[in-house]
């Protein structure tokens, strides 16, 4: 029997000190296990440190970190071989400071506006150890110093009584067992554990491995051998110029549960000051319609900090995936401590401009491959640009924009260049390549290109280029009659216009004479620019009514065309009637050419057009 050294509480205070750590220190109760696993990954650095430092000289062997499961007795312990602690340095560590600096926590943190501590700050104090009352009856800690003094058991209920003993414990180092609450009994499952550990551990730097404790009885062909859970080397803490693109490619696939090899990877090793290392990876998407929602993972050390850090990771870059690890940054971080820390917004300047790099890089030197990859990546580049005008103007040499006409993919500056003898400063586009082909043609028809816009962000995004870029002006191919499609501009003919008016059945539509290069086309629609952006803005946040007005687009009429010829014909020759069917079918295709019809219009459209061939 173990003789009794010493019995104590850990003073008035715990009384009320302990139900709050266990209710709130973190909101995520499974941090516990982070907590005591990092405690003893701690324990081994610093004895090795020791080590290097010849403090002590230690026999080569393996450091490692047991977590055993024992269904049994209800246990979790988590053991390593690290420094160990003596008897006062346990009474120092573990019962003393650390609640002091819990009673700091409580006086200067205590409560936010719905009444509750602060999560997150805790870590801060040292208190990460007492996470394990969140999820235990009892707390034994056995531990022997690496000094070689006496080893030490010291056992601490619910309400933070202890008491502490002799042990009988050779191996230098300390195992936590930890006693699991009814409430949280489904911790005693090795899915659960093994997930937990996955989670948070599957990166730290000393070997973990999990086994359960039946098994150490075993001695048959059942036996399960310990399992190591981690990887103690990954690859962002390797330089880059030693990883190969398989080994990036699997560790994306591995980490981020994804079969589809990411697009490309930026390996970011920032040295002091900013200290800290990452990979971001460029998911392949399958459409526009994939939820864009990216991981990047946050790490201290190795350690699982947490998802998505919104204040570390620029917004426009959470779309991505990735890992970062940031040994400056607290392992308990708050919101409140990240939204106001310089450092904070340094790292993520850094990762834009590595980002940024790295697509610029792509295209000057690989602008085959970029091409390709491009429209996977367009949207996540054409909403960072529209986030962070810095990033717009790091990359705007680098964003691409494919031709409706040739297909080739275009940067504003090369659009300009070959478009400058014809027309200067306009940048003519189509969003829809088959609603629009008619218009697209007209341009193809004067050798003038047209950019294709159809994707998500497209035509929100040419704003930013436009606001960038003085004088520039994006035009839809139906927004105006371009000057290069035009022989000049024509006197209206009032009749036919009245005879527009009332075959549409809109009293109000606006109609324009014109002569047109293309004889062919007798009339085509135009919506104003500025008009039909706000009203795609009002679509794109529900404003709009829901009925799609038709009545916004005005009507051109190519006065050069032989259908319109054959309208004035028709007119001199005393056969209005005809004229005026005339007239309805020539609306008819405009619209046609430029919008989807709606129901009504497509069965009058096609009433009049089976009338039409019974003349024939
Ligand atoms: P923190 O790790 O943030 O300092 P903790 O409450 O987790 O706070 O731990 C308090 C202290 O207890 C540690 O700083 C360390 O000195 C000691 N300690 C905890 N776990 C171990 C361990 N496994 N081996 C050696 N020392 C430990």
């Amino acid at each position: 029997m173990s003789e009794n050294i010493k019995k104590g509480g850990i003073s008035v205070d715990a009384e009320h000190l302990f139900p709050i750590i266990k209710k709130w220190l973190y909101s995520d109760k499974d941090i516990f296990l982070r907590e005591i696993v990092s405690n003893a990954s701690d324990a081994i650095t610093k004895l090795k440190r020791l080590d290097s430092l010849g403090e002590i000289s230690l026999p080569d062997q393996d450091y490692r970190i047991d977590v055993v499961l024992d269904k049994t007795a209800g246990t979790l312990t988590v053991s390593d071989n690290g420094i160990g602690m003596t008897a006062e340095e346990l009474e120092k560590y573990i019962c003393s400071i650390a609640l002091s600096g819990a009673v700091e926590f409580i006086q200067k943190y205590e409560k936010d506006e719905s009444g509750k501590p602060q999560e997150g700050i805790i870590g801060h104090f040292g208190l990460g150890f007492y996470s394990s009352f969140m999820v235990s009856d009892t707390v034994t800690v056995e531990t022997k110093s690496y000094t070689g003094a006496p080893a030490v058991k010291w056992v601490c209920n619910s309400d933070g009584e202890y008491e502490t003993f002799e042990s009988d414990r050779e191996e230098r180092g300390t195992s936590v067992i930890m006693k699991i609450t009814e409430d949280e009994s489904a911790l005693l499952s090795e899915f659960k554990i093994k997930n937990i550990l996955e989670k948070y551990c599957s990166f730290m730097p000393v070997p973990i491995f999990y086994s359960n404790a039946e098994d150490a009885d075993k001695d048959d062909e059942d036996k399960k051998e310990p399992e190591q859970i981690n990887d103690t080397t990954p690859l962002w803490m390797k330089a880059p110029s030693e990883c190969t693109d398989d080994e990036y490619k699997d560790f994306y696939k591995k980490v981020f549960g994804d079969f589809k090899d990411p697009l490309f990877w930026v390996h970011i090793n920032a040295e002091y000051p900013l200290n800290f290392k990452g990979i971001i990876y460029f998911p392949k998407l399958n459409s526009d319609f994939d939820p864009i929602e990216g991981q990047v993972k946050l790490y201290y050390n190795q350690v699982f900090v947490a998802d998505n850090i919104k204040e570390v990771i620029p917004e426009f870059l959470l779309m991505l995936r990735g890992v970062l690890d940031c040994p400056e940054l607290p392992l308990n971080v708050s919101r409140s401590y990240l939204q106001n820390n310089g450092y904070v917004s340094k790292i993520a300047t850094h990762i834009v401009k590595k980002v940024a790099d790295k697509l610029n890089g792509m295209m000057n030197t690989d602008r085959e491959n970029y091409e390709k990859i491009y429209d996977d990546i367009k949207v996540f580049v054409e909403y960072g640009c529209m986030r962070d005008k810095k990033f717009y103007d790091k990359v705007k040499g680098s964003i691409l924009f494919p031709s409706a006409v040739s297909g080739k993919m275009l940067t504003v500056d090369e659009y300009l260049e070959s478009a400058k003898e014809k027309h200067e400063n306009k940048i003519f586009y189509a969003t829809d390549k088959k609603i629009q082909a008619q218009y697209i043609g007209m341009y193809e028809a004067e050798e003038a290109d047209v950019l294709l816009l159809d994707r998500a962000l497209d035509t929100q995004f040419i704003a930013t280029v436009e606001a960038d870029r003085e004088g520039v002006k994006f035009m839809r191919v139906d927004s105006d009659v371009a000057d290069i499609l035009k022989n000049g501009e024509a006197a209206e003919n009032e009749e036919i216009t009245a005879m527009f008016k009332e075959v549409s059945g809109n009293d109000a539509l606006e109609v324009s004479y014109a002569a047109l290069k293309d004889e062919k086309t007798p009339a085509i629609m135009n919506e104003d620019e500025q008009d039909r952006r706000f009203a795609d803005l009002m679509k794109l946040y529900r404003m709009d009514t829901g009925d799609q007005a038709p009545g916004k687009a005005k009507l051109v009429v190519n006065i050069s065309s032989a259908l319109y010829k054959k309208a004035e014909e028709l007119i001199s020759s005393d056969r209005k009637d005809d004229a005026k069917s005339l007239c309805k079918h020539i609306y008819s295709l405009a619209t046609l050419a430029h919008r989807q019809l709606t129901a009504d219009e497509m069965k009058s459209f096609l009433g009049d057009a089976y009338e039409l061939l019974l003349k024939l």
